[in-house]
């Protein structure tokens, strides 16, 4: 339930109506939006008469339900208005979300040796990125794969941060690594494998580091977004949510099928901000500039780029990986696009 505030309404009134909701067993969350304050209510609301809490104070605008089984990432929680995820970069702060510029992640699969994940992170940034990706920890189909280097792996991140004054955005696979993870991370990523290890999910909400979710490869929106509900309902209002594809009946030619409708989908379900991940979208270098194309133009607000700088030497994901010289161009096919849509140049931390 949403309790809408009016205009003007004195912060004593605010506190004083968030303290009282308390005593009815509710946990009110102050909202601060653009133009309206909003009270949010989640707890054991369904036999709560909306007219009564009307009458709670004059200041009161609205009683609102919010019908859908995800309460705090829903549009209607935020009365409508987007949310910004703020993370702080050693290049300084990058904004994502629909009133900011593109952001644009990139970087290996997995961070191999401190050479390549160096010369990867200076690259991308002379191109634009905002953020260098690499996994420590890769979920693997066979036991018998590269498994990720683990906790040296966050160490060469570090150096490549250091480097390039990127903000880092690594995954975290396990409970266990979380705290090593968030150390090194300016987000923590939540793989598609993972969506639903609930465990993970309190985990990572109930720590600081903004978290990036991917969506499931079979997960429908919903269970997505109720994924999203665990870490907000632990504390981190700073969820990203990523489309990576999702598997469907013909993997002859794409690795899975990337859905771009849900751009607008979560727009008008979610306040939270979406990133596209067109490389594990499709699976093939060839095919990620145009789905990156139509993802700025379809509304993203953040785009995931794998770039190794050998794809043929890959030890994961070479075939979907480009090449620094090709992500270099695509950055500048995507300023077409960007600018088009009045979401570019990119953020000011990326000029840094
Ligand atoms: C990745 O980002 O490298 C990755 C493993 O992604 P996903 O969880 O989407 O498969
Ligand atoms: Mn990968």
């Amino acid at each position: 339930m949403i309790v809408v505030m009016k205009i003007g309404t004195p912060e004593a009134e605010i506190s004083r109506l968030a303290e009282e909701l308390q005593t009815w067993g509710l946990s009110p969350e102050k909202i601060v939006g653009k133009h309206k304050t909003v009270i949010g209510l989640v707890g054991d609301t369904v036999d709560l008469d909306p007219l009564q809490l009307q009458e709670m104070s004059d200041w009161i605008e609205q009683v609102l339900r919010v019908e859908k089984p995800f309460k705090r990432v829903s549009r209607e929680y935020r009365h409508g208005e987007a949310s910004t995820v703020i993370v702080s970069t050693p290049n300084g702060p990058v904004a994502f979300g629909e009133h900011s510029p593109i952001a644009i992640v990139a970087g290996p699969c997995s961070v191999e040796n401190e050479t390549m994940i160096v010369e990867t992170a200076r690259r991308v940034k002379a191109a634009g990125a905002q953020f260098l990706r690499g996994g420590a920890y890769k979920p693997r189909t066979s036991p018998y794969a590269f498994q990720g280097h683990g906790e040296s792996a966050l160490g060469l991140l570090a150096a490549a941060r250091d480097a390039s004054g990127l903000g880092i955005i690594t995954e975290v696979m396990d409970t266990a690594d979380l705290d090593k993870v968030a150390e090194i991370a300016d987000v923590v990523q939540v793989g598609a494998r993972n969506m639903q290890n609930f465990s993970l999910l309190k985990k990572v909400g109930a720590q600081d580091k903004p978290v990036l979710l991917k969506r499931g490869m079979s997960a429908t929106i919903e269970e997505w977004l109720m994924a999203a509900e665990y870490i907000l309902a632990a504390g981190n209002p700073n969820v990203i949510l990523c489309e990576r594809g999702i598997r469907t009946f013909d993997r002859q030619y794409a690795r899975n099928t990337l859905d771009l409708s849900v751009i607008p989908v979560l727009r008008s379900l979610t306040h939270l901000p979406i990133m596209i991940d067109p490389s594990h979208g499709t699976g093939r270098a060839e095919y990620v500039p145009s789905m990156a194309m139509a993802a700025i133009a379809a509304g993203t607000d953040s785009l995931m780029i794998e770039v190794h700088p050998n794809p043929a030497k890959a030890l994961s994901d070479g075939p979907q990986s480009l090449t620094p010289d090709r992500f270099d161009r695509l950055v500048q096919e995507l300023s077409v696009i960007g600018k088009a849509v009045d979401r570019w140049p990119l953020s000011l931390a990326a000029l840094a």
